[in-house]
């Protein structure tokens, strides 16, 4: 569904995504691992259109500058933002609307991602995985072919962070593409088929979760410190 050829992004002198290359097959939870400022987001930015790379390609299914093909993609890269005074069924009512979506899926993917019992609640009231987990549901309301998060479990709690991988893990049994930007091994773990690990841009291990967790030790994090994963 993407294919990532030699994408490099430099600010100024800084080169925050330095010659990535990976292939995104149907159907699999990709990871990109790294932290903080291992240019997860800039590689985000610029698979969604929204940062200009200064080199490289992509193509979505198949295809180069497709603004079309983006449609079949949904994404939540930012923290979620819907009318505070608002039910989650209004505000994903109101989503419908913009994307052009049937609202008759509005109650499919607000269980989906257990949010149908609070559907009267005012978005205001809900805790931050609730409205990460609304953001989810408002991704999926035109039926995306593939989901890109970005850090979606930043800054909750524990039960909250269990309950978003459940979600995750739900959506991607049925189906749906994954891309999971994280700086948490665990998570990639737990929920990743695939990952590319990232460090200052630069591509540390592509390949299968399982090779990863069998060559632990080999991959050296931080060309300093020696830390090792
Ligand atoms: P985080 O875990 O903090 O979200 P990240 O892996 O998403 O990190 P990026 O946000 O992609 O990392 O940033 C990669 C590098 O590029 C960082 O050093 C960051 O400071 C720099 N950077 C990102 N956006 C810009 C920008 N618009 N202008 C200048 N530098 C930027
Ligand atoms: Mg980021």
């Amino acid at each position: 569904v993407l294919e990532i050829n030699n994408l490099t992004k430099q600010f100024g002198k800084l080169t925050a995504v330095n010659d990535l290359s990976f292939s995104v097959e149907k159907g699999n939870v990709y990871g990109l691992l790294g932290p903080n400022g291992s240019g997860k987001s800039t590689t985000l930015g610029m698979i969604l259109n929204v940062v200009n790379p200064t080199s490289g390609n992509w193509k979505w299914f198949g295809e180069e500058h497709s603004i079309e093909s983006l449609k079949k993609v949904g994404a939540i890269i930012e923290r979620p933002n819907f009318y505070p005074y608002l039910s989650a069924k209004k505000n994903l009512e109101i989503v419908a609307e913009i994307k052009g979506a049937d609202y008759l899926k509005i109650e499919e993917k607000l269980k989906i991602v257990g949010l149908w019992e609070r559907k009267n609640d005012k978005f205001s009231t809900f805790s931050l995985g609730m409205k990460q987990r609304l953001a989810i549901a408002g991704a999926m309301l035109n039926d995306p072919d593939v989901l890109i998060l970005d850090e979606p479990t930043n800054g909750l709690d524990p039960q909250g962070i269990i309950k978003i991988r459940e979600i995750i893990q739900d959506i991607a049994a049925q189906g749906t593409t994954i891309i999971l930007a994280s700086h948490l091994l665990d998570e990639v773990e737990k929920v990743c088929s695939h990952v590319v690990i990232l460090e200052r841009g630069k591509t540390l291990y592509s390949g299968s979760v399982d090779e990863m967790t069998a060559s632990y030790g080999y991959i050296e994090v931080g060309s300093n410190d020696s830390q090792k994963l």
